[in-house]
């Protein structure tokens, strides 16, 4: 291709990006004026499927917790939840559970999980109140109330919040009308009744959450155009934290002590500045999020992409925890953020959690959970170890009532979320794959045109995607993909032939005309990098995988007297205590062994897909400490009559490990 073409492509971009700022997308619920527009849509639940691993992730979730939480946990059993009138729970288990059994459903296309859906749904419609008040009955004989109060805690705001998700997503697979006007009645009470009883009335937990219920907020008004949401959405961000300040200033990096944030709100807070920057059109709202994360990275981030948050904030020390709320809600601040935004830093983001935080936090059954998950973790015991919250000294363990039974209910959303904000409508009616994974998407582009698209990869380990184009006839639209920030040359094939391509804030767009048949084939060659964390230790990652020392595993399943299930504690078979010799990082002498195929479920030790071998050595007084690793050694010179001598060791991917450490001591002075 000549250089007066490259350059073509780069005005047709740039030109692009102007009309972009300005179009909506003209099939799917959108943002409508005054709220910004938005460079992507989400699409209607259901018309994206997922496929190889990614389906079995959803197969497992529905043979284990998500399809069967009403047998196995009392909360949400029977008729006793509050959302179903019963006389037990009135906050957020059930809400968090629907969160993921929604998408579940309606992506698998599953009746039986579909009807365990809608008895739910169907309930807060069918017992909406006069007033506009939805949600369990305030008042009942024994509810719980609020410390120091008589104050039923039934009225939250919070629990809601959650259920309103539900609502949205159960529409948008369904378009159940009911749902409008129940939003629309709840909408109007709460610009009644929050004058007066402000989102922190009840809890706090609503008002450092407010960003989920203003997301809701906006979407009904991108249907309905009622000119109230937006006075209501003004209102609910006046009381909700101010996110916008703490994520842009220097809270987030104080120590000594480390700011008073919880972990999972800070998850959830992450997004609501890009959210009211839809109306506010105010950059540092659009910036906060994006400040917030570098702030987190730099005080308490680890290798992984979480950041240590065992309750409060508990800095960079890869002993420390991350539950597997925040996990499941940072991945869904992302998903929020990224429609809005357009900003590909947030899909590099949440791929990270999703294939490297996300797969070890449950078991390969999908019938255990993990509360807190720690970068280096060399044991998972039943044992007290220095978290904020002792929990029993169950925190660690894969249980279903250990640690704290809310990430129980809440780990659902995780992957079914994820496939759902595969692809994307564009604001000129096309289509972008943002983030990858086996899929197969049908949507309408250009003129309403439909289109179906099937994306075949091995994905997050292999470095080749693969998309086949269905319209049923052919059709100009904008294809976009994404680059992610680890890749330095892209490339790209259509029907075989390589293109010269443009890469515009890491975003290919490839418009054109597409007719049946036609092939994308992008290649994301990975390069195997290190990174400094806590103690000037060192990550290894390849691609969007973080890789951690291959540990050999010994499962017991235990019982005691505190839970009612048995739980699997994890024990090493092998050596932990390594270090990379500082010439295998200097000369980068990391050996890549990519098995041919993908197995069902790669995310174990036995099938994980990609090894890298480098050369470590054992640290002797590098010693266990109250079932953590000891201190961490700074970089350091081994003296030999330790008995240290370098030798070949294996990494996996993060995602299969269980036992891993993932942030390594340097080793000075072996070959
Ligand atoms: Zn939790």
């Amino acid at each position: 291709m000549s250089f007066y073409h490259k350059v073509h492509i780069v005005f047709l971009c740039f030109i692009a990006s102007l009309v972009t700022a300005q179009e909506r997308n003209n099939f799917y619920i959108t943002n409508q004026a005054p709220l910004v527009a938005q460079p992507y849509t989400p699409l209607p639940l259901g018309t994206i499927k997922p496929k190889g691993w990614l389906l079995n992730m959803l197969e497992l979730q529905r043979d284990g917790l998500t399809g069967h939480l009403d047998s196995i946990y009392p909360v949400v059993m029977g008729d006793q939840n509050g959302w179903l009138g019963g006389p037990g729970d009135s906050w957020e288990r059930g809400p968090y559970w629907l969160d993921g059994l929604t998408p579940l459903a309606y992506i698998l296309d599953d009746d039986k999980l579909k009807a365990k859906v809608k008895k739910w749904v169907n309930w807060s419609i069918k017992h909406q109140r006069e007033n506009g008040y939805f949600g369990p009955f305030p008042n009942k004989k024994g509810a719980p109330v609020i410390p120091g109060t008589q104050q039923d805690i039934s009225e939250d705001w919070w629990p809601k919040m959650v259920m309103l998700k539900v609502l949205q997503q159960y529409y948008s697979a369904t378009e159940d009308k009911r749902v409008l006007t129940l939003m629309d009645n709840y909408f109007k009470y709460q610009l009644k009744e929050l004058p007066a009883k402000p989102l922190g009335h009840y809890t706090y937990w609503a008002a450092r959450r407010g960003g989920d219920n203003l997301q809701i907020v906006y979407w009904l008004y991108n249907i309905t155009g009622e000119k109230y949401l937006l006075q209501l959405a003004d209102l609910i961000h006046e009381q909700t934290y101010n996110w916008t300040d703490v994520l842009s200033g220097d809270f987030l990096r104080n120590t000594n002590p480390y700011p008073a944030l919880h972990c999972v709100n800070v998850a959830q807070g992450l997004k609501e500045p890009a959210i009211y920057y839809q109306q506010s059109k105010d950059t540092a709202d659009l910036k906060a999020p994006y400040k917030g994360l570098q702030s987190l990275k730099a005080v308490h981030g680890f290798a992984n992409g979480m950041y240590g948050g065992d309750e409060g904030l508990h800095g960079n020390d890869p002993t420390q925890g991350s539950e597997l709320c925040s996990a499941v809600e940072i991945m869904y601040s992302f998903e929020s953020m990224l429609p809005i935004t357009g900003d590909l830093y947030y899909a590099d983001y949440l791929e990270k959690i999703a294939f490297n935080v996300l797969p070890t936090q449950h078991d390969d059954a999908f019938m255990r959970k993990q509360y807190f998950q720690q970068p280096n973790q060399v044991k998972v015991t039943h044992e007290y170890r220095n978290f904020y919250d002792a929990h029993g000294g169950s925190n660690t363990v894969y249980g279903v009532l250990t640690g704290y039974p809310c990430c129980l209910s809440n780990m659902h959303q995780g992957w079914p979320k994820l496939v759902q904000n595969l692809f994307y409508a564009t604001a000129d009616d096309g289509v972008a794959a943002l983030v990858y994974a086996p899929a197969q998407v049908e949507l309408k582009v250009n003129e309403g045109v439909n289109l179906k698209i099937e994306e075949k990869t091995g994905y997050p380990f292999k470095d080749e995607i693969e998309f086949e184009f269905h319209p049923e006839k052919e059709v100009q639209f904008p294809f976009h993909l994404r680059v992610p920030a680890w890749c330095k040359n892209p490339q790209v094939k259509i029907n075989g032939n390589l293109q010269e391509i443009t890469v515009t804030n890491n975003l290919i767009v490839l418009d054109r005309k597409w007719k049946e048949g036609d092939r994308v084939h992008l290649k994301l060659p990975m390069e195997v990098r290190t990174s400094l964390w806590y103690e000037k230790s060192v990550a290894v990652e390849r691609g969007p995988l973080l890789y951690g020392l291959k540990i050999e595993e010994d499962w017991q399943e235990k019982t005691n007297d505190l839970w009612e299930d048995s739980f699997y504690e994890v024990e090493p078979k092998s050596p932990w205590n390594y270090g990379i010799t500082q010439k295998s990082i200097e000369n980068s002498d990391f050996k890549v062994k990519i098995a041919d195929s993908i197995a069902e479920m790669p995310w174990n030790l036995k099938n994980a897909p990609i090894t890298i071998y480098t050369q470590g050595a054992q640290i002797p007084y590098w010693e266990e400490y109250e079932g953590n690793t000891g201190k961490m050694p700074a970089p350091q010179y081994q003296p030999r009559e330790l008995g240290t001598k370098a030798e070949t060791i294996e990494l996996i991917p993060y995602g299969c490990t269980t036992l891993r450490i993932s942030e390594f001591p340097e080793v000075q002075g072996l070959d």
